[in-house]
């Protein structure tokens, strides 16, 4: 299909971030902090691209690295804590994964809610499954909500399909479909027909973490698909969790790189933003 649009998540953050810069003057400089425990590689080029874009934007950040030795949940309670009473801090971001034998959930809700730029918290994600969104969502989906709007396309009534159910992508994206009036299918690892479910979808988002696992077997005619999944091949390249051929049935799609990667950090400025300035 020589007709599919790619979804320029690159361009587009770079407005959001434009946005944000001529949205703060005047204002308190929105500060963020992130937290890296143990020494996953991959966390550690996230932990940087996010703070190199928020030095860009004129944003503040810090950031708080805490070899995996000294990663105790004291420690991590004792930092958080720290972070929660500092009034120039507006956000709080632990990098997961956290190493093995931290518990996660209780590492998050620590973190003040209003303070949960990552909209991870339980408190955050029971708002969302609400259907109120007027705390902070998670940034992945959230970004992936303003590529679809912003391209024109409106999921109200559309047969959507969301591989994957975790916490911080499937579910959230799942319950914004749902508040965006989509008809929502949630896929996971112990479903059945998986392959004739996602050909049903009018918009297909893969966040299955599985490379290249969504190819064009899966894709109704003209479906729209957000691919979300990020790894790095053999050959070193990036790929998603589609596979190229599904550009020839799809009518749009998000690249990988710079389709969902970058609205993520964009909407974490956001939601810093939104932090510090509606205190
Ligand atoms: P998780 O591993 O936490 O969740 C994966 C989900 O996919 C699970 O619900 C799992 O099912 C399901 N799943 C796994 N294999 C299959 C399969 N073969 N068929 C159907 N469902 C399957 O991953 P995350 O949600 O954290 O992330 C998903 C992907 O998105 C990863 O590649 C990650 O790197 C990427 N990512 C990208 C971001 C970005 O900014 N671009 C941000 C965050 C994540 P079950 O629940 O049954 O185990």
């Amino acid at each position: 299909n020589t007709k599919c649009k790619i979804l320029d998540g690159k361009l587009l953050s770079s407005h959001f971030v434009t946005q944000a810069q001529n949205l703060r003057s005047g204002r308190k400089i929105p500060c963020l902090a992130v937290i890296l425990a143990g020494d996953n590689p991959a966390s550690q080029v996230y932990v940087n691209n996010k703070i190199k874009i928020f030095k860009e934007a004129g944003f503040e950040s810090q950031s708080f690295f805490i070899s995996k030795e000294e990663s105790t949940e004291k420690k991590l309670f004792q930092t958080i804590d720290m972070l929660n009473k500092d009034d120039n801090v507006d956000g709080i971001l632990v990098q997961l994964p956290l190493p093995n034998g931290l518990n996660t959930e209780n590492i998050l809700n620590r973190i003040l809610p209003q303070k949960d730029v990552d909209g991870f918290l339980a408190h955050n994600l029971g708002t969302l499954a609400t259907g109120e969104l007027n705390s902070a969502i998670a940034c992945t989906p959230f970004g992936v909500m303003a590529l679809l709007y912003a391209y024109g396309i409106d999921p109200s009534g559309k047969n959507t399909v969301v591989i994957g159910r975790s916490n911080i992508v499937g579910k959230p994206m799942s319950l914004l479909l749902l508040s965006a009036d989509a008809t929502v299918t949630i896929a996971h690892s112990k479903t059945q027909n998986l392959i004739q479910i996602c050909q049903n979808a009018d918009i297909l988002v893969a966040a299955a973490g599985q490379p290249e696992m969504v190819t064009k077997d899966f894709i109704k005619k003209d479906a729209i698909v957000i691919d979300v999944g990020i790894h790095r091949k053999e050959n070193r390249k990036l790929c998603g969790d589609t596979h190229q051929n599904v550009k020839e049935i799809a009518s749009a799609l998000t690249p990988v790189p710079g389709g969902v990667g970058p609205m993520t950090i964009a909407m974490l400025m956001l939601n810093t933003a939104l932090a510090a300035w509606n205190k």
